[in-house]
């Protein structure tokens, strides 16, 4: 597939997982995925996992995401975690903004912007999630809501570090439904992403950034949304965790 920007295509394992399976499924897609250059590849286990799938990756095309990190760099916070601590495990990316953490653990955009900037005080790449849910898509305020999101989410950050930031457009009623967004629906919304960020920052910037589509995303509905325009790659949820249907997800993406 000839892209203007590098896809990137990341699992998302959730709680998904213990040390023992979680070597077991990265062994599997080391073996499959070896030869695959032409895409990033990026695997966020939970964090008791992060250790042992770090040493696994470490020879192999596959780097190494978490799925959420504190704001605050040490301290007295109980069940945190810092990005230094994720930086000893070379972990690169870390997923913030997530839809369920946005709904179970009532993270604000405020909050994520101040986690994106942590992240990048630590060279990680930021991967910031937005979407809508279905009654807001239904009520005709999508892009209310998203350029909301983008704009309050990526607040404070500099050009430099826009440049270092992933977005994964994911709506919420696509997530672990099998719903997925068309791809008609998924490039609008993608285009539209764009061009906030171009409006926050500058058009070389908006041009230059991958944005991912996550929400049911499949071997079988893969190509043809990986083939739009404005979609970057995938943020993959239950599909990631099973080496069949990822490493299906990829190939079918290149
Ligand atoms: C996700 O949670 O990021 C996700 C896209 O999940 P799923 O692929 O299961 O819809």
């Amino acid at each position: 597939m000839d892209k203007e920007r590098k896809l990137l295509i990341a699992g998302n394992w959730k709680m998904n997982k213990t040390v023992a399976e979680a070597l077991d499924l990265v062994r599997g897609l080391k073996r499959e995925l070896a030869n695959v250059k032409e895409i990033d590849l990026v695997v966020c286990p939970p964090y008791t996992a992060l250790s042992d799938v770090s040493r696994e990756i470490l020879d192999s095309n596959i780097r190494l995401g978490a799925q959420n990190m504190s704001e605050n760099n040490v301290g007295a916070f109980t069940g945190e975690i810092a990005g230094v601590m994720l930086k000893e495990f070379s972990v690169r990316y870390v997923i913030l903004g997530h839809s369920e953490r946005r709904q179970y653990q009532k993270e604000s955009d405020e909050l994520v912007s101040e986690k994106a900037r942590a992240a990048h005080s630590m060279s990680i790449k930021p991967i910031v999630c937005v979407g809508e849910t279905l009654e807001q898509r239904e009520s005709g305020i999508t892009e209310e809501i998203v350029g909301g999101q983008i704009k309050g989410s990526l607040a404070g950050l500099t050009a430099e570090q826009m440049d270092e930031t992933v977005i994964a457009y994911e709506p919420v009623w696509a997530i672990g439904t099998g719903k997925t967004a068309t791809a008609e629906q998924a490039q609008e919304m993608h285009a539209f992403i764009r061009k906030t960020i171009a409006g926050m920052f500058d058009d070389q910037i908006a041009k230059r950034v991958r944005i991912q589509y996550g929400g049911s995303v499949k071997p079988a509905n893969a190509r043809e949304l990986m083939s739009q325009p404005d979609i970057d790659g995938a943020l993959v949820g239950g599909a990631s965790l099973e080496v069949r249907n990822f490493s299906d997800i990829v190939k079918n993406s290149i």
